[in-house]
């Protein structure tokens, strides 16, 4: 269920194919996309964008999902996929959202400009509309790395500061590092089987407006979401709502106040489904379903603080980086 305060647009689908997927009801003409804004910076953003993450499909299925409002691209230096999202956003790239993520290993000052500068060739764009750190590297002051991030905004090269992959404490000491330059958006991942960053970080994130952008909606693979379903929630809910299983577990996730979404597809048909996904109203009934019958794990504070042990130690050594 989405709230009233939020926009919603409606663009003309592509003439050339029916935008009706797996016994989805066809939309006459017009798709509904849902904008949220992204933390304080005044940007609607559609609540559903579009990942890259291994993405393979070339560039038309960007271009349709764009094209159905999708606007909002996701990639990172390390993903290989900026080359792609550059191609497609050739003529549309100010109807285009572009976020991308530099590794850790370059998040020393004068290495984070030149990956900035590296994914601005490869995106052919002259500004990175959100630039994320894409998870915390604890061998370097963060203090250096966020001084780097607001030389990029000074210098018009970045539009907003973003994070990925940082927990509460991370994203606190990061808040920390900036002097004029908020971060804007924190992107972990989130999905019905992983709801680790609800009791905490999903809460400080919404009373702090900062966007959570929701990364493997679909738990990298909609496989993985049914074999926690004993009781096929997704798949009655996706029957009685004229929709589909994929629908149903991306609106899950944007129905949650303050998230975004970027589930990945290769196949246009795939990207299609997902872009349609707010077409669906789930009430709020409907969703407390799904909240109390699809098996969830919730990693708690003691396995959070092991985990950035870990990354921290590999890192000292060179690694996980
Ligand atoms: P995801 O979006 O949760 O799931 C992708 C998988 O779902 C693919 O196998 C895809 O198949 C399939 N799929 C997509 N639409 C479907 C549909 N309508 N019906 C059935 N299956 C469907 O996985 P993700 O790539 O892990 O996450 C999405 C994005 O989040 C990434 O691409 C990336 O941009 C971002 N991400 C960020 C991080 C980070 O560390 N910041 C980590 C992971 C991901 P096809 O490709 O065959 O269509």
């Amino acid at each position: 269920m989405f709230s009233h305060s939020e926009k919603i647009r409606f663009s003309a689908p592509p003439q050339s194919k029916p935008i009706a997927e797996r016994g989805r009801r066809i939309s006459t003409a017009f798709i509904r996309m849902i904008h949220r804004e992204l933390g304080k910076t005044g940007v609607q953003l559609p609540i559903i964008g579009l990942g890259t993450w291994q993405y393979r499909g070339g560039v038309q299925p960007l271009r349709a999902g764009v094209a159905l409002g999708a606007c909002f691209i996701d990639t990172a230096e390390s993903y290989g996929t900026e080359e792609v999202v550059g191609e497609a956003i050739q003529g549309v790239r100010n109807k285009v959202f572009v976020a991308t993520k530099v590794a850790p290993r370059h998040f020393k000052h004068s290495r984070l400009i030149r990956s900035a500068n590296e994914s601005l060739r490869r995106l052919q764009t002259d500004y990175i509309d959100l630039y994320q750190l894409h998870w915390p590297n604890y061998t370097v002051p963060i203090e250096e790395t966020m001084g780097a991030m607001e030389d990029l905004v000074d210098s018009g090269k970045v539009r907003f500061i973003g994070v990925s992959n940082f927990m509460l404490h991370d994203l606190r000491n990061a808040q920390k590092a900036l002097r004029k330059h908020p971060i804007v958006s924190n992107q972990v991942r989130y999905n019905l089987i992983d709801r680790t960053i609800e009791p905490r970080l999903l809460h400080y994130c919404q009373e702090q407006n900062i966007g959570v952008i929701a990364h493997s909606p679909l738990a990298t693979n909609l496989t993985k979401i049914q074999e926690m379903d004993p009781n096929n929630v997704l798949s009655r809910l996706a029957k009685a709502k004229s929709g589909t299983p994929a629908q149903i577990a991306i609106n899950w996730c944007c129905s949650k106040p303050g998230v975004l979404t970027i589930p990945k597809a290769n196949s246009e048909r795939h990207v299609r489904e997902n872009s349609i996904a707010c077409d669906i109203q789930l009430s709020t009934q409907e969703l407390q379903f799904l909240d109390a019958k699809v098996r969830f794990r919730r990693r708690g504070w003691f396995e959070i603080e092991m985990r950035r042990l870990a990354r921290h130690m590999l890192q000292l050594v060179g690694k996980n980086q």
